[in-house]
C-alpha cells in the first residue's frame, strides 16, 4: 500500500489504497491548499520523476540536505555530526539509495526530530532506513502526525538526545514548536537549530517568530516572550535556520532578544 505525500506540504501520511482525502496540515490555518487543489505523490513517482536531495556541509559538523528539484515548502534537513552519534533535526520528503549511502559515509543517525508538523517530511521512511532511529516529537503535536508508527518517542519541555543536543520546546508557530541546542557546535561556541520556531529574517541581524508564515498571522506578545524565555537558559552564538543562508553568524541571542522586542511594539502599537 503506497503511503501518500501531499505535495503542497510534502508531509507523507499512512498508506492507503487511494490517496487520503484530505490533508489536515493543509487545512488548518497555518497553512493552504495548493492552488491546483489537494494534490499527492508517492516517493516511487517522486524518484521517476527524477528528485535527488544535495548535500551541503553548513558548518563544521553540520550538513544540510534539501531535495533538487524543488519539492513542496523546499526546506532543508540539518545533519548534526556528534563523537557520539549523529542526529537528524527537520526533514525532507524524500529519500533514496543513495541519501542513506552518503549519511552512512558521514557517521549514519542515531536520532531524529522535528521543528514542527510543516516539516515532518517522510520522517517515517528516514527512521526505517536507519534501523528504526527514534523520532522525537512533542507530545503536544501528537494530533499532527499522519503516519503513526512504533519509532515515535513523546517528550515535553525539554529533552537531551544525545550529549551536548538538547530539544527544547518553545511553543509559537505550534504548541510544540521546538528548537535543537547544539552546545559544542560548531567550534564549541553552540548553536541553535530553528525551523520556523525562531524563523531567521531577511535582515540576518534578526528572526522572527509567525502563528502562519504563508498567511501571514503574528502571534501574541506571550506567544513571543515564551519563546525567549525557553531559550535564554542555553548558549549560544550562531542559529541555522530552514533554508539556506538563513543563518545568525553571531550574537544570536541578541538578535533573537531585539526582534522580540520590536515585534511586541509594533504589535502593541495603537
Ligand atoms: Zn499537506
Ligand atoms: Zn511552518
Amino acid at each position: 500500500m503506497p503511503a501518500y505525500i501531499c505535495k503542497t506540504c510534502g508531509v507523507q501520511h499512512a498508506g492507503s489504497e487511494q490517496p487520503p482525502a484530505h490533508c489536515i496540515i493543509c487545512e488548518d490555518e497555518r497553512q493552504y491548499t495548493g492552488w491546483g487543489g489537494q494534490q499527492w505523490t508517492t516517493l516511487a513517482q517522486m524518484r521517476e520523476a527524477g528528485h535527488q536531495n544535495r548535500f551541503q556541509q553548513a558548518a563544521t559538523g553540520l550538513t544540510g540536505i534539501d531535495t533538487r528539484p524543488r519539492f513542496a515548502i523546499g526546506q532543508r534537513a540539518l545533519l548534526v555530526q556528534t563523537p557520539r552519534g549523529n542526529f537528524l533535526w527537520d526533514c525532507i520528503s524524500y529519500i533514496d539509495e543513495e541519501t542513506v549511502r552518503q549519511v552512512r559515509d558521514l557517521g549514519g543517525l542515531h536520532g531524529i526530530s522535528i521543528s514542527h508538523p510543516h516539516f515532518y517530511g517522510v520522517m517515517v521512511e528516514w527512521s526505517h532506513a536507519f534501523g528504526n532511529a527514534p523520532i522525537y516529537i512533542p507530545e503536544a503535536d501528537r494530533e499532527w502526525v499522519v503516519r503513526p508508527d512504533p519509532a515515535f518517542q513523546w517528550y515535553s519541555g525539554a529533552k537531551e538526545v544525545l550529549p551536548g543536543l538538547t530539544l527544547v520546546q518553545c511553543g509559537g508557530h505550534f504548541e510544540g514548536s521546538a528548537v535543537l541546542h547544539w552546545a559544542e557546535g560548531p567550534d564549541g561556541e553552540g548553536a541553535l537549530l530553528t525551523g520556523d520556531t525562531i524563523a531567521v529574517a531577511q535582515d540576518r541581524r534578526f528572526v522572527t517568530f509567525m502563528r502562519s508564515y504563508p498567511n501571514y498571522i503574528p502571534l501574541a506578545e506571550e506567544a513571543v516572550r515564551g519563546i525567549v524565555e525557553a531559550v535564554r537558559p542555553h548558549r549560544f552564538r550562531r542559529i541555522y535556520g530552514g533554508w539556506w543562508g538563513n543563518d545568525v553568524t553571531e550574537d544570536a541571542l541578541g538578535a533573537i532578544e531585539r526582534s522580540a522586542e520590536r515585534y511586541v511594539r509594533w504589535i502593541s502599537a495603537k
